[in-house]
């Protein structure tokens, strides 16, 4: 079988790895894909040169090449329709439609959808005229902890800010809604509560009727060390995350409240939802279970939905995916074809993942410097060991540091001899260690993290602290 994966960063790198360990995938096209991509089998990865902004290359290239599945990585081909453009000319794609895809690409609807499908998620409103916004803000409300002012359209992450008073969130609706910073995205605005907790993430496989969630993973949004500095793409990610995947009550709830009602209200609205669907999930501290009353027992959660996505996270699927057991491709047949509820996916729940991701030291705020030089790359990873199968990992010694795998993302080849690699954006890797506690696990990526080296890069060394805190109790 033949799949072209759409996408270049860590998240498809990841994607890549798994397929590659399918005995029936002959080969995969990655357009544009990165260095990593190629060199874990550069027999059966092929690098395509093709515009993937243009929706249309996409469907150029494959009315020609005709493969067995489109895998797309990242939102905005969705949003643009590819999905049912590939359907038009017959073409298998694993992502939903782009109705589907607006629970995604357009937060005011999907905040409409929540409420309409009794999901929980924070107070708001949305707006068009930045008068009312401040009105609301200033005169209709008194969030105690906050405000939150997010463009409604796609903006590269950029388009949310998190205020702590009520003149700050005035000054992000007139950056959307008056100075139209993010273009057409920023035409509607919506203004909601901040709501304080643990924040996690939920993907789930579905056929857009069932549902098989993965395990929980835990992005860290923030630019720098005990979550300080702006909002990022996302700085790593851990999983499984403990409070969700220790609590079978929290998991079952969350499947059933957040994730199965999206499901079910996409289909009963006439736009199924297949592919993956994520969940931006908020655990907020009940007071009650601190009472007195709950001597020895678990504390509550209040959950709420952040946000959905409508594919595979980044950095989450760079740490996800090293535990599942499942041949993935088989998976995403089987989402494609409505017969998920036919096959049993296993995950490996015994060790953890902890993916720390290499930034260019201007990113998220400041300009980035392309084409510097990677050293320290000594080698690629196979697919293999990615999948956890190499012998390394079947050992139980946490001090085995060749369980780390370098996920690429914004990295080229400096020319045609594909020997040298340079950065080529704002997050360059995604550094995931292995180990049979996340304690280890992070050890592991941060000593293959510092053996990189790359002139002007930065990278968040306390991942996981919190998770590693409780499980020292
Ligand atoms: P991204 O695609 O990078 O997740 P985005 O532009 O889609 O970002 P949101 O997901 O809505 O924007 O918000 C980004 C981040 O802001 C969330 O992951 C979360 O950390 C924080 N956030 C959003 N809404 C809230 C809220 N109501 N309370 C607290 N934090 C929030």
């Amino acid at each position: 079988k033949e799949v072209l994966v759409i996408g270049g960063g860590a998240r498809e790198h990841a994607i890549t790895l798994k397929l590659l360990h399918s005995p029936i995938i002959s080969k995969i096209y990655v357009a544009p894909g990165n260095p990593g991509m190629y060199l874990a089998e550069p027999k059966r990865v092929i690098l395509l040169g093709i515009d993937v902004s243009n929706v249309n290359n996409i469907i150029e290239w494959c009315k020609t090449k005709r493969p067995d599945m489109v895998v797309v990585g990242p939102e905005d081909p969705l949003n643009k329709g590819v999905a049912e453009k590939l359907a038009v000319i017959g073409v298998t794609c694993f992502g939903p439609s782009s109705r589907a895809a607006r629970i995604e690409c357009d937060k005011s609807y999907a905040k409409d959808f929540m409420v309409r499908h009794n999901i929980p998620t924070a107070q708001y409103r949305s707006f068009t005229s930045s008068k009312e916004a401040k009105h609301y803000v200033m005169n209709e409300t008194n969030f105690q902890s906050g405000y939150v002012v997010k463009a409604s359209g796609l903006a590269a992450g950029k388009g949310t800010l998190i205020a702590k008073t009520k003149q700050e969130a005035c000054e992000h609706i007139e950056t959307c809604l008056d100075r139209k910073v993010f273009g057409d995205a920023g035409t509607t605005t919506v203004v909601e509560e901040f709501l304080e907790g643990e924040e996690c993430s939920v993907l789930a496989f579905t056929d857009g009727v069932n549902v098989s969630l993965m395990p929980a993973a835990q992005d860290h949004k923030r630019a720098y060390d005990n979550d300080f500095g702006p909002n990022t793409g996302g700085m790593g990610a851990i999983c499984p995350f403990d409070l969700v995947e220790s609590d079978s009550q929290l998991r079952e709830q969350i499947k059933r409240e957040i994730i199965d009602r999206a499901i079910k209200g996409m289909h009963d609205d006439g736009h199924a939802f297949v592919g993956v669907l994520f969940a931006g999930v908020m655990l907020t501290p009940l007071p009650s279970s601190f009472s007195a009353s709950n001597k020895g027992g678990r504390p509550q959660y209040r959950i709420s939905t952040l946000e959905y996505n409508c594919r595979f996270g980044d950095p989450e699927t760079q740490s996800i995916l090293p535990l599942l057991e499942t041949d993935l491709f088989q998976i995403l047949l089987a989402c494609v074809s409505g017969r998920l509820n036919t096959i049993e996916i296993k995950w490996k729940l015994d060790v953890f993942t902890c993916g720390i991701v290499i930034a260019d030291a201007g990113y998220p705020e400041t300009s980035i410097t392309k084409g510097q030089l990677i050293e320290g790359l000594e080698r690629a990873n196979t697919a293999d060991e990615y999948s956890l199968a190499a012998p390394a990992a079947a050992s139980n010694d946490d001090d085995d540091h060749r369980i780390a795998f370098v996920i690429h993302a914004g990295t080229k080849f400096k020319d045609d001899q594909r020997r040298d690699i340079v950065t080529n954006g704002g997050r360059i890797l995604t550094v995931v260690g292995v180990g049979h506690s996340l304690e280890s696990a992070v050890e592991k990526a941060l000593r293959h993290v510092r053996t990189i080296r790359i002139a002007k890069s930065r990278f968040r060394s306390d991942l996981g602290r919190r998770q590693i805190a409780r499980a020292q109790i």
